[in-house]
């Protein structure tokens, strides 16, 4: 028993979408092919040839990374270099590798906010917005027998998704009417014969980044030989996306606190503190950016965050915030590992809903190079 990597994939973009990532990110299928069944897929911060022995070692066919293994290009493909062995042991044993990076820190209930939520911290905006999103409306025109197919197909593609509700639609019964010439294939009617169909005027709202799918979508199951539809721009206001968050500590408290909050809540044995402010200053406004968010610490300043948590921060660059009063915690990027636990609970919802024959299994290797004296 099996399902295909493709359809996990479709519902992992859904929840997770490829357009969401930075320019030059190379995130989506890394290693093999989504062309095939799967039984078992493991989820993984970093791809390691520790992970990879461990893929191995419990059959799995399908390994989702948080970050892309091959992220600077490769010059060579040999088994004297680990790290390229790596790849060919992936291939030899016939697992898949799927990537889903800075997508990850940007969408929505994902990482970033999974940080606030352990860290007590209330989100109210974005560290920076990255991308803008415009809504659009697509007006559809179908005979009336085809319309609750036509709104569950536009539906399924991703239109009429308005906060917690789907598959939203409305439309109006109408006439709808053509003459077909002697070179057409006419769904209903015949050559140069005037014809009145009863049609459906079918509204959805979409985001337009969804527009090449709804469209394929709408085009499957339109009888007519030349679906009549118009594409509307609307001035609603668009859906903003961006990388980190900024909010508020529902119990402020001494950075020296915090840390401490910060070290037993990521179960880490230290972290670095670049202190700007004096200690007795309560901190409440917390800004947060998993991964390498260095340069980010700007759009910290500008958001008055009293303190900035990222990782991998680079000697002057902890210059540069301490010179600008920006107090922040390093507490190393290894903290992206609370992503494996949560993204087996979702795949785990997934395959309840999908009756998938599927087992999701966390991986359990420390891919974190450093420890603590
Ligand atoms: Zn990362």
């Amino acid at each position: 028993m099996s399902i295909s990597a493709k359809s996990l994939i479709r519902r992992f973009e859904e929840y997770c979408p490829l357009w969401l990532a930075e320019e030059g990110d190379p995130v989506g299928l890394h290693i093999g092919t989504l062309n095939r069944e799967i039984q078992r897929v493991m989820m993984t911060l970093d791809v390691r040839p520790e992970v990879v022995e461990e893929a191995i070692a419990k059959k799995v066919d399908l390994i989702i990374a948080k970050h892309p293994p091959i992220f600077r290009p490769i010059a060579r493909l040999t088994e004297d270099d680990l790290q390229t062995k790596m790849y060919i042991d992936l291939l030899r044993n016939n697992i898949s590798v799927y990537a889903a990076h800075t997508n990850m820190d940007i969408i929505e209930d994902g990482l970033n906010d999974w940080f606030c939520e352990m860290l007590d911290v209330e989100v109210d905006s974005y560290l920076k917005k990255t991308h803008t999103v415009h809504y659009k409306k697509l007006v559809v025109y179908v005979p009336v027998e085809h319309s609750a197919e036509m709104r569950q197909a536009l539906g399924d593609a991703g239109a009429g998704e308005q906060g917690n509700y789907h598959h939203t639609s409305y439309s109006l019964i109408g006439t709808g009417r053509f003459t077909p010439n002697e070179e057409a294939s006419p769904a209903i009617g015949s050559a140069n014969k005037a014809e009145q169909v009863q049609e459906a005027r079918i509204e959805v709202l979409f985001a337009e980044t969804i527009q090449d799918q709804l469209l394929a979508a709408m085009f499957e199951v339109h009888p007519y030989e030349e679906p009549a539809f118009d594409i509307l721009p609307l001035d609603n206001p668009p859906q903003i996306y961006g990388i980190g968050r900024v909010g508020n500590l529902v119990n402020p408290m001494p950075i020296e606190q915090f840390a401490q909050k910060v070290k037993e809540t990521f179960r880490i044995d230290g972290l670095r503190l670049i202190e700007a402010t004096e200690p007795k200053k309560m901190i409440q406004r917390v800004a947060i950016c998993g991964g390498s968010g260095g340069n980010f610490y700007p759009d910290a300043l500008r958001a008055n965050a009293d303190v900035y948590i990222t990782g991998d921060v680079y000697y002057h660059t902890a210059h540069d915030m301490q010179t600008n009063g920006l107090t922040v915690i390093d507490p190393g990027h290894n903290i992206e590992i609370v992503c494996i636990p949560k993204f087996v609970e979702k795949m785990e919802q997934w395959k309840l809903e999908e009756g998938w024959d599927l087992e999701i299994i966390p991986s359990e290797t420390n891919t974190n190079p450093f420890q603590y004296r």
